[in-house]
């Protein structure tokens, strides 16, 4: 590896395999956690140098996601307190983002799968596949080392350069631009997963699937991944104008949220207020039979909003489906009825992240069908705590959102 003592401004790049000892990154640090438009800023910092198995990666662009939010407001955990977890010196600053894409500047002892120049994107999943759970035949989602790089672990996309796992690189198809590539593996993949994955439960041709928040970014790529699918998406949006995007994206209809007020705890209602419950609940699973135009009940459906609509989820999920849930942006105590899932042998299964499997599949689709990801907005390098205030808001959020590092007179 070269070395420059040189410090390249953002969007200016070495040339390719020289190594800037110093480099600009967005960190946090705990004085600074609370609102995502001060948690936030720009420092120079070491640039990580990769060590065996590992990748150094000049980003391009970067994917903004929810646990950037998380992070930057120290909620539920303060990253900082935890980013050495994972044989990383701990740093009392943390380099948020979980997705990018870009190029290869340097790759240490035992990679084969990349190199030097490699265009690739990366994926946000890290694991040890020397631990004792992987050695012996585990798969690697389920290992005690599995994590989010860039949230549980520090060094994330939020910089010039970022230091990953081998395992996290693929390479860029070149159906895909930067920017699409770099919001590929945090929603999308992880909808294929939540998808496609789970035994018993695959989403299949002519499913019903009831998609929450369809207009967002996890729910924009499901309604495109289900129509792909042979699958009927049905969205759940919260004005008519998103629900309109989602049509736009394929969702047979959608169904306003706003139109109803049944959300939230359900374990004490008084009689009279569970009739009231089970009236909204039912009027909100007759206005599914209404948009797909016969009495079929989803046998997926996409959950992420947690405690405010667990129950109503369970509740129209039909017999022998799935309630799949990889988040709760709305709260992670939840309540339902426990009959709905017994009687009608519905599962509720969790879903985080993904493996590698369900990238390639998901990489297949962009490749042979023409899947993309949506992209709102694009915001440049020091936008990137607005970025992340507007996600925050959730106003106007249609897609995903990217920051873009380098920018397109580079390469593109
Ligand atoms: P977005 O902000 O893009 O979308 C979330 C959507 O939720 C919004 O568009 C909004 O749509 C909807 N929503 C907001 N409040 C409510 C509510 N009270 N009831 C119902 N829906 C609501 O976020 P993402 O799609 O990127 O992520 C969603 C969640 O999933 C986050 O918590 C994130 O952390 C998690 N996640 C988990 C992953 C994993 O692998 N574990 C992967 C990616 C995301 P509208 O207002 O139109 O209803």
């Amino acid at each position: 590896m070269t070395f420059t003592d040189d410090i390249y401004e953002v969007g200016k790049l070495p040339p390719l395999g020289v190594i800037p000892k110093k480099m600009h990154a967005w960190t946090i640090r705990t004085e600074r956690l609370g609102d995502p438009l001060t948690a936030f800023e720009e420092e120079i910092v070491d640039t990580p140098i990769p060590r065996a198995g590992e990748v150094l990666v000049a980003n391009y662009a970067a994917g903004i996601n929810y646990n950037g939010i998380w992070a930057a407001r120290g909620t539920p955990q303060n990253v900082i307190t935890s980013n050495g977890r994972y044989g990383d010196k701990p740093e009392p600053f943390h380099i948020c983002g979980s997705e990018s894409s870009g190029i290869v500047y340097a790759v240490g002892e035992g990679v084969e799968n990349v190199k030097v120049g490699d265009e690739v994107l990366i994926s946000g999943w890290k694991y040890d596949r020397n631990c004792s759970y992987i050695k012996n035949g585990g798969e690697p989602e389920y290992s005690p080392t599995y994590h989010i790089w860039g949230y549980e672990s520090n060094w994330g996309a939020f910089a010039q350069f970022s230091r990953v796992l081998d395992i996290q690189c693929e390479k860029k198809p070149a159906c895909l631009n930067w920017n699409e590539a770099a919001v590929c593996t945090a929603t999308g993949v992880p909808v294929n997963r939540m998808l496609r994955h789970w035994s018993g439960n695959k989403l299949r041709e002519g499913d019903v699937v009831l998609i929450w928040g369809g207009a967002g970014g996890l729910g924009s790529s499901a309604i495109r991944q289900a129509v792909l699918y042979g699958a009927i998406p049905v969205a759940v949006v919260s004005s008519d104008e998103r629900g309109e995007y989602c049509k736009s994206l394929g969702a047979a209809g959608y169904i306003n949220r706003k139109n109803y007020t049944h959300w939230g705890n359900i374990s004490n209602l008084d009689p009279q207020e569970y009739m009231q419950w089970m009236f909204q609940a039912t009027q909100f699973r007759n206005e599914i039979f209404s948009i797909v135009g016969k009495k079929c009940l989803p046998s997926i459906v996409l959950e992420h909003p947690g405690g405010d609509t667990l129950a109503t989820s369970l509740f129209v999920c039909a017999n022998g489906g799935m309630v799949v849930l990889c988040g709760a942006t709305t709260g992670y105590l939840a309540t339902i009825d426990l009959r709905y899932l017994w009687m009608y042998q519905k599962r509720i299964q969790g879903s985080h992240a993904a493996s590698s499997d369900d990238c390639k599949e998901y990489l297949s689709l962009c490749e042979s069908r023409g899947l993309r990801p949506d992209i709102n907005k694009v915001y440049q390098w020091n936008e990137l705590p607005r970025a992340h205030a507007d996600m925050a808001k959730g106003n106007d959020l249609m897609g995903k959102y990217v920051v873009r590092i380098v920018p397109d007179s580079i390469k593109e």
